[in-house]
C-alpha cells in the first residue's frame, strides 16, 4: 500500500489555486464533473472513445482524455500528467472496478479523494462483514455448509458483477441442482446469504472529516432485472417462474418512513466510528449501506459501498434530504467537491485525500 506521507509531499507540491477535479467517464462522472464546477473547480474526465460523446454531449469537461484501456491511468507517465494539472482523482464504482483495487492501493499515487484504506476493508467479503457486525448493524445469516440451508439463501459468486449470476435456493437439493448446472469460473468462491424478505433502502451518506458529521443527502431502491418485472406477472407466471436474476437496470428515488431515519442516521454514525478503529482514520467522504428493512422495522444490512454509488444519479439537482441540509441544489458529486474546497481553505487536504 502507498503510505500516506507519499501522497502528502505530491499535495505539497501542488498549486492550491489550481486543483483539477478528475474522474473516470462512467458511473457518476457527470454529477462529479458538473459538481465541480458548480464549486469552482476545474475538471477533466478521462474517457474511452465510445463514451467521450456523453460528456462532449452535456458540455460539463473542461478537459476531456481520451484512453484506449483505463489501466492505462496507472502508467507513470498517465499519472505524471495527472498530477501536472494538481489533479484530485474521485473514485467511483466503474472507477475501482476497471483500476481494481490491489492496483489503486499499490500503483496509483495520484492523491485520490477518501482514504483508500478502506478498499481492502469493502473488497473482502469477511472483512466487510467484521465491520459491519462491530458497528452493531443486522446482517443476513450466512450459511458455511450448504448442507446447514434451511431457509431461502441467495448464493453470492465473487465474479458477479451486478447481481447477475446469483442464484437463490431453499434446501441442499435446489443447491446442488442449480450449483451443478452453473458455467462460472469461480462457482466454488460463494456466500450463502439468508434472502431477506423486506423493502429495500439504499441510504447515501457523506461523512466530512472537517466538521466530523455524518450527512444523509439521499436514498434510492435499485431497479433490477428481472427479478422487479417478474413481481408484476407472479400470479400469471406461477409454476413457470424464470429464476430469478438482480442486474441493476436502473434506480428509483425514495423517501423512508420519518420514524425511521433516527435509525437510518445511526447506521451511519456506527459504521464511521467503527472504520475508525478498524483503518485509522476511517472511512471519509461518501458511502451507502444496502439495507432490507423488515416488516418489524428491522433494517438487516447486506452490503456497504464505501464511495459515491450510483443511485445518487436521481439528485443532480438535490434530494428532498440535501435540501434540508444546504440551500443550493447539494448533488453528493457537488458534496465532494465542496469537502475539497473547504479543506483547501483550512490548509487541510490530507484529512480528505488519500
Ligand atoms: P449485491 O450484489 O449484494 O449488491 O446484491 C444485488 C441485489 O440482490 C441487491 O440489490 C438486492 O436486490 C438483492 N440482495 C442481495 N442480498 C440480499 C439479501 N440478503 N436478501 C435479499 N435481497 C438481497
Amino acid at each position: 500500500m502507498i503510505h500516506q506521507s507519499e501522497i502528502s509531499s505530491i499535495l505539497d507540491g501542488y498549486d492550491r489555486e489550481k486543483i483539477t477535479i478528475a474522474t473516470i467517464g462512467s458511473h457518476t462522472a457527470l454529477q462529479i464533473l458538473k459538481g465541480a464546477r458548480d464549486e469552482g473547480f476545474k475538471n477533466m474526465v478521462i474517457c474511452k472513445k465510445g463514451s467521450a460523446d456523453v460528456y462532449r454531449q452535456f458540455g460539463l469537461a473542461d478537459e476531456l482524455v481520451i484512453v484506449e484501456n483505463y489501466k492505462q491511468v496507472l502508467e507513470t507517465a498517465f499519472q505524471e500528467r495527472l498530477i501536472e494539472r494538481n489533479a484530485i482523482l474521485i473514485p467511483h464504482g466503474s472507477f475501482v472496478e476497471y483500476l481494481s483495487p490491489a492496483r489503486i492501493e499499490n500503483e496509483l499515487v495520484v492523491p485520490m479523494f477518501g482514504n483508500r484504506k478502506v478498499l481492502d476493508w469493502e473488497s473482502d467479503r469477511n472483512k466487510e462483514r467484521e465491520w459491519l457486525l462491530r458497528a452493531g448493524l443486522r446482517l443476513p445469516r450466512e450459511f458455511k455448509d450448504p448442507a446447514d440451508i434451511d431457509r431461502l439463501v441467495m448464493v453470492k459468486f465473487p465474479g458477479a458483477k451486478g447481481g447477475r449470476g446469483y442464484i437463490l435456493a431453499s434446501n441442499p437439493e435446489e443447491f446442488e441442482q442449480k450449483h451443478k448446472a452453473l458455467e462460472l469460473i469461480d462457482k466454488e468462491m460463494y456466500t450463502l446469504q439468508e434472502y431477506v424478505i423486506g423493502t429495500r433502502f439504499y441510504p447515501h451518506y457523506f461523512y466530512s472529516p472537517l466538521t466530523d458529521k455524518v450527512e444523509l443527502l439521499s436514498m434510492d431502491i435499485r431497479y433490477e432485472s428481472n427479478i422487479d418485472g417478474i413481481a408484476r406477472l407472479s400470479h400469471i407466471l406461477q409454476d413457470s417462474l424464470p429464476e430469478p436474476s438482480f442486474v441493476v437496470t436502473g434506480n428509483l428515488p425514495v423517501v423512508i418512513r420519518e420514524s425511521l431515519l433516527p435509525r437510518v442516521l445511526e447506521m451511519g454514525q456506527k459504521v464511521i466510528e467503527t472504520s475508525r478503529e478498524l483503518f485509522s482514520p476511517g472511512l471519509t467522504g461518501p458511502f451507502c449501506i444496502e439495507t432490507v428493512c423488515t416488516e418489524d422495522l428491522e433494517f438487516i444490512a447486506f452490503e456497504i459501498s464505501a464511495r459515491i454509488v450510483a443511485g445518487t444519479n436521481l439528485f443532480i439537482n438535490g434530494s428532498p434530504y440535501s435540501q434540508l441540509l444546504y440551500d443550493v441544489p447539494m448533488s453528493t458529486g457537488r458534496r465532494i467537491a465542496r469537502e475539497v474546497k473547504e479543506a483547501i481553505k483550512g490548509d487541510l487536504l490530507d484529512e480528505v485525500v488519500y
